[in-house]
């Protein structure tokens, strides 16, 4: 059902007023991790000001260390909502549980399910019983053809409205948190009519090379780009060191733009 072959044209996944896979492409920012109310909502007001219509925020964080903070959950979906309606945007946020598919309908407008649990397939079954668009990310170590696989278990169910993101893959190259596998973009764009985004934050762990990185994920086909913004990165419970703060997500959307790509 992912194949480009079983359908030509490319599936456009509607969130709102906001469509994605049509030609115009899809900013998702937003902070790593809902913290507090006050938080989200300067992000939401930035969001607002700067013309971004999807608002992400982790609220179920699937951490490395359980000593790490793993964020406010059900309470962390509910701030989301508030601070998103106060300023009109849709939101996304990860999805750990299947028990939660369901629920999570009635707080965000897009589900995302994480890289550690792209081959999760109860989850990905739970994700095909509804129609919440979902964003499907790549696993850390996920073959394009696993990948794809993974968006079927949701599309077998009868959800349609799959994205796919890229989100880095392990490699032995330290210089990046993952390597962003700029080639996967068209290559799904090829084997499949599903919107292709780019995370461009976790696939690179680094804030200096965002906008680059952003504008080749464009160039070479992509229908939208995610990145991490936080009104004081410093101090953020996870990603501290990656999420730009938001003079930096400015300069980000003026280079991004300043290329015609966006
Ligand atoms: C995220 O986007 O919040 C996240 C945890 O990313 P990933 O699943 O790609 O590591
Ligand atoms: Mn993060």
């Amino acid at each position: 059902l992912v194949s480009r072959k079983s359908q030509k044209e490319n599936t456009v996944v509607t969130v709102g007023a906001t469509s994605v896979g049509n030609g115009k492409p899809l900013i998702i920012a937003g902070p790593c991790s809902v913290e507090s109310y006050d938080q989200v909502r300067k992000v939401a007001a930035l969001l607002k000001e700067t013309g971004i219509t999807v608002m992400r925020g982790g609220a179920f964080k699937p951490r490395t260390s359980p000593y790490d903070f793993q964020g406010l959950g059900i309470e962390g979906l509910k701030i989301l909502k508030e601070a998103a309606s106060e300023f009109g945007l849709k939101t996304i946020s990860e999805i750990v549980d299947p028990a939660h598919i369901e629920l999570a309908g009635e707080y965000i407008d897009i589900i995302q399910i994480g890289a550690r649990n792209m081959q999760n397939f109860e989850l990905l079954k739970a994700a095909g019983e509804v129609r919440t668009p979902i964003l499907l990310k790549r696993g850390l170590a996920a073959t394009l053809d696993e990948f794809l696989h993974s968006a079927e278990y949701i599309l077998s169910r009868g959800n349609t409205q799959v994205m796919l993101i890229e989100r880095g893959i392990r490699t032995y190259e330290k210089a990046t948190r993952n390597t962003l596998d700029i080639s996967a973009v068209p290559i799904l764009k090829l084997e499949s009519h599903l919107p292709v985004l780019v995370d461009v934050t976790h696939s690179t762990g680094r804030k200096d090379i965002l906008a680059p990185c952003a504008k080749a994920a464009l160039a070479a086909g992509a229908d939208g780009v995610m990145l991490e913004v936080h009104p004081d990165p410093a101090t953020a419970l996870s990603d501290a060191a990656q999420q730009l703060n938001f003079a930096e997500f400015r300069s980000f959307l003026a280079e991004v733009k300043d290329s015609g790509l966006l």
